[in-house]
């Protein structure tokens, strides 16, 4: 049975007064709560905060981004072990907006971030998906199998068991324009079985494939009656107390 996560990806929303607000409400509506492991991805510098009013609630945190060496000269970035001190146990790895967006993020790089990640003692949230047109134009599943085989094929068996994926359509990121259950639940099929030929039936069975892309509380139900899906990565939704909150009651 793979238990089932909720994460917020916050990004670049909300300074550290404004985490601890969010994570005392949450406190409220989680009190006793023993469901789905609930993660939050605030920006890094409200991570120590997020950290402090998280202690003893049913809630972990998680870093939006690492660079895949211990430390040296590259300004602006933060270690694996840098966000593990900090207190983060998760890592996004390989988000969309830093594949396309922020930084042409390659798969190799990806790779390279997961692998530091677990060697730090985080667990990765590989994120892979399709663009628009390459949606459009019939190719998702050739482009999740690139993806895989590029990148994150290159984990060790080990590795692969101390990471979760994230199918995040490109598409449907921002837009409010969300997969269907059925369109996300054929992408989840496709990718536990890449991870099967790579890393055996056992392994792949057991990887946690979250959906990503407009999840919000009116639609996170049909979502979730898929088996295929192990939670979802929320972005927009999850900045509102009240909606992650219905999205958590839902998974
Ligand atoms: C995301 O940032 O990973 C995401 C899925 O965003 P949104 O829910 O806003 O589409």
């Amino acid at each position: 049975m793979r238990r089932r996560i909720t994460a917020g990806n916050w990004k670049m929303y909300k300074t550290a007064p404004e985490t601890v607000d969010f994570i005392e409400k949450f406190k409220r509506f989680a009190d006793g709560m023993n469901g789905c492991e609930v993660v939050l991805f605030p920006p890094s510098l409200s991570i120590p905060a997020a950290v402090g009013a998280s202690q003893g609630a049913p809630v972990q945190i998680g870093g939006q981004n690492i660079y895949w060496c211990s430390e040296g000269a590259y300004t602006g970035e933060v270690s694996a072990e840098m966000m593990q001190a900090a207190g983060a146990t998760w890592v996004l790895v390989g988000h969309s907006e830093r594949r396309h967006l922020v930084c042409r993020e390659t798969d190799a790089e990806v790779l390279k971030k997961a692998q530091a990640a677990i060697t730090a003692g985080l667990t990765p949230i590989i994120c892979l998906g399709e663009r628009s047109e390459e949606h459009k134009a019939g190719k998702a599943h050739e482009v999740l199998v690139r993806q895989f085989a590029c990148g994150i094929a290159g984990l060790t068996e080990e590795q692969f068991a101390k990471a979760v994926l994230a199918y995040e359509p490109v598409w449907a990121i921002g837009t409010g324009q969300t997969a269907t259950p059925e369109i996300a639940s054929e992408a989840h099929k496709l990718i536990r079985a890449e991870a099967e030929k790579r890393f055996g039936m056992e392994a792949s069975q057991q990887v946690r494939i979250l959906y990503g892309g407009s999840v919000k509380p009116d639609n996170i139900e049909g979502l979730m009656r898929e088996p295929e899906i192990d939670g979802t990565l929320v972005g927009g939704a999850s900045l509102d107390p009240d909606s992650f909150c219905k999205i958590v009651r839902a998974t």
